[in-house]
Parts: structure tokens; C-alpha cells; sequence
């Protein structure tokens, strides 16, 4: 997410140097995939010498492996092939949403090795019990990559709400009605230390690191948005290759965009809201009588939409007409989206992308009909990441502390 750092050289102290240089590999080999030392040494600009030096300091951490030979087309003496070393260093995202909690693990090369997920029901459960849960789920992950012999590097939760970075709050999150909740503090305080570093980020922003991360950075897209859908809608914003986080963390609340001609109230306090259109519960409401099973919270979140999507096959009349009423709507509010930040791509991640198959096409349609130019023309793509892509998101944003600084990895045993 960040530009590629030239190697440091001249006045400033070794150490930040070495740091530095350090960082510089890593993120080399991450982008550019492995290659042996004397190839390393070309691309990063680093000297021969250096670069074997700081090569065994990432060997020492297990942040690389070095394999070889690698015979490709060179003449002369064939050199090891330096890679990043999957094996021994993670990190961990967790989500929680108003109805389940989930985590995951990434390792340094982008494999999953740990995903689990519950069904929280976070509304009724407050912010305590709720709390209690996600640690829990936290402990047994962090002490089964422990006792794998995997450093976690760092823990990234995310809420679906508004952050307050300096001081690890939730200042607001409507559809779990919490207000300033220090969830850093209140997390940190459940566990016994040392303990891996607990950071907070919002929701939406999370997946479209994942996304990005995953697939559209390597086709060279730099403007991307991904558009949730859960019982609140919120985008994440990767604007020239960075993640927008606006001055005070507010961008990507577009779920709150008035859009609602009814003008039904919110739980942000505002009347209209998009998301009261949109939304997981608006979808819901529409597909089905309060009283079926559909809408029962202690069932995990993607059976429930499982069973809505089989009906929808099947040919549920209303919940066709409700699929095809909220895909009409997302193209609506989406067109303004498009309008204001000219992505390339806009994913779409949650129940719009399980839906996928029967919601893609009419949104598509809508947001056709409203083109002005080609220059105005989006790609609309469903999440190929599932559910899980904000946990993903969590773990690959604990993961770039290790890119930016290594040296934050203990020398380990070896094992
Ligand atoms: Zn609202």
C-alpha cells in the first residue's frame, strides 16, 4: 500500500539504515516474488555485500528462506533463491459485526492458515459479553499459532463504525448502538501480557485493503472501492493506491447518503439513509415475514442467506422482487459513489457478492443507463473473497507492521 522505498544511504545512523534496508527487502521480495542475492542486489540497488549481510539478519527472523540453486539461463556458479518464509510469522484479523464475529490468520506470504467464525448476536449481547466472545475466539487463535511455533506479528480489529485512531476507540457504530467504546483498551485488559499488539480499523476500509492486496494491485488497478453489504453499508476507498481514511476517519460512510424517499429513520440519527434501502435487514425485511426463520440472528449469517438465495432459485416471488428492488437501489446510491471518485473497479463485498449471481446483472443495468462517457464506465465485480475478506483485511494490515519494520520480529530459535 505504500510506495516502493528507495535503499537509504549516507548520513542517517546505522541503525535506522539497516531498518530501513531491511524493510526494503521485504517488500521486494513481496512484490517482485524471490530471486537470488546477485538479482536482489540489482533491482533494490543495495550493494553485494550488504545485502548477503541483511539477508542473514531475515534468515535469523525466519522472515525468509533461502533454497536453491536456481539454474535459470545464468552462466556461472548458480545462486540460492531468497523467498519469503511463510512459515513462521502471522498476523491476525478479526472482525465483529452486529451478527457474527470472525478471524483469520495470514502468514507472510498471503496463505490463510487460521479462519474460524461464530455467530455473535452483538446488539443483544452489549459490548461486555460481546467483548468476552471476541477474546475468546482471539486466545484460541493466538495460542494455537503460538504453539505452532508462529510469531503473531500484531492483531487488527475491525467494528463497523467510525475510529478513533489515537486512542484505539469506536467513537460510533449505529448498527451495534456503541458509542465511544475503548475496544484497544477493553481487549488488551482481557489478556494476560505479553500479547500480540491490538490495532483498530473500521470495517469496509479493511476489505478493500484485502481486496486490493488480493488480486487487483497485481492487475495494476490503483482506484478501487469496496462496497459492503451488511446491516450497515460502508465503502472503503483505495484512491491511487492508498487507502482513504478522510481527516478524521469518517470517508466511505455512504450508507447514510439520502436516498430514502420514505425517509425512514436511521440509527445514525438521520432520516432516508441508503442503508435503510440496502441494507442486510432492508433485504430482509422485504424477502420475508418477521416471523421466518430468516431473520432468527443465533443462525449463522451466510446459512440464513444460503436458504434466501435457494428460495430466490427456486422462484420466491418475493424474494426475487426483494432482490431485484435492493440490486435497483445499490445501482442508485453506487452511480453518486462513481460519480464523486471515478474507480475502476467497485467490489462488492458481504451479502451483495453471495447474492451475487442474481444481483450483479441488474446493478450492472442501473448503473449502465446512468453513463455519461466512457471515462464514466466502472467494472463491478462480486468479492472473491467471501465473508471473510475484512478478517483477511485485519491480518494483512497487522502483517505490514513486519513490512515496514522487521526488526519488530524476534530472532528465533531454530526449529
Ligand atoms: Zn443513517
Amino acid at each position: 500500500m505504500t510506495v516502493q522505498p528507495r535503499p537509504l544511504t549516507g548520513r542517517l545512523d546505522q541503525s535506522s539504515m539497516r531498518r530501513a534496508n531491511l524493510a526494503l527487502i521485504l517488500r521486494h521480495l513481496q512484490r517482485a516474488g524471490s530471486g537470488t542475492r546477485s538479482r536482489i542486489a540489482l533491482e533494490t540497488g543495495l550493494s553485494k555485500a550488504t545485502l548477503s549481510n541483511l539477508v542473514v539478519e531475515l534468515i535469523d527472523r525466519h522472515l525468509v528462506r533461502e533454497d536453491g540453486p536456481d539454474r535459470g539461463g545464468g552462466v556461472g556458479r548458480p545462486g540460492l533463491t531468497v523467498s519469503l518464509d511463510g512459515r513462521a510469522v502471522a498476523g491476525v484479523g478479526v472482525e465483529i459485526d452486529s451478527e457474527y464475529a470472525a478471524v483469520s490468520a495470514v502468514d507472510l506470504q498471503g496463505t490463510v492458515i487460521r479462519e474460524t467464525e461464530a455467530p455473535v448476536d452483538v446488539v443483544a449481547l452489549g459490548p461486555e459479553a460481546t467483548l468476552d466472545r471476541v477474546a475468546r475466539l482471539i486466545g484460541r487463535t493466538v495460542l494455537s499459532l503460538t504453539e505452532a511455533r508462529v510469531h503473531v506479528a500484531g492483531i487488527t480489529v475491525s467494528a463497523p463504525g467510525v475510529i478513533d485512531y489515537t486512542t484505539g476507540t469506536l467513537r460510533f457504530a449505529p448498527n451495534l448502538g456503541w458509542r465511544d467504546i475503548p475496544l484497544v483498551e477493553r481487549l488488551t485488559d482481557r489478556f494476560s501480557q505479553p500479547f500480540p499488539q491490538i490495532a483498530l480499523e473500521n470495517d469496509a476500509k479493511l476489505a478493500a485493503i484485502a481486496e486490493y492486496a488480493s488480486g487487483y494491485q497485481q492487475q495494476g488497478v490503483e482506484d478501487l472501492v469496496y462496497l459492503a453489504g451488511q446491516a450497515g453499508i460502508g465503502a472503503g476507498i483505495v484512491a491511487n493506491g492508498q487507502l482513504v481514511r478522510g481527516w478524521s476517519g469518517f470517508s466511505g460512510e455512504v450508507g447514510h447518503l439520502p436516498l430514502d424517499p420514505t425517509g425512514r429513520p436511521c440509527a445514525c440519527g438521520r432520516t432516508g439513509c441508503w442503508e435503510g434501502l440496502i441494507g442486510l435487514r432492508a433485504l430482509l425485511r422485504r424477502a420475508a415475514d418477521d416471523s421466518d426463520p430468516i431473520h432468527d440472528p443465533r443462525r449463522l449469517l451466510e446459512d440464513r442467506l444460503t436458504e434466501l438465495h435457494e428460495r430466490a432459485v427456486a422462484g420466491d416471488a418475493r424474494v426475487l422482487e426483494a432482490i431485484h428492488d435492493v440490486a435497483t437501489d445499490l445501482s442508485r446510491g453506487m452511480s453518486i459513489v462513481v460519480d464523486v471518485l471515478n474507480p475502476e473497479v467497485v467490489v462488492l463485498g458481504g451479502y451483495f457478492a453471495i447474492l451475487g449471481d442474481l444481483m450483479l446483472e441488474p446493478v450492472r443495468a442501473g448503473l449502465a443507463t446512468r453513463r455519461m462517457d466512457d471515462g464514466s464506465a466502472v467494472r463491478v465485480e462480486p468479492s472473491r473473497l467471501g465473508m471473510t475478506s475484512t478478517s483477511l483485511g485485519g491480518a494483512i494490515a497487522a502483517l505490514e507492521e513486519v513490512f515496514r519494520d522487521p526488526l519488530l520480529v524476534p530472532v528465533q530459535a531454530r526449529g
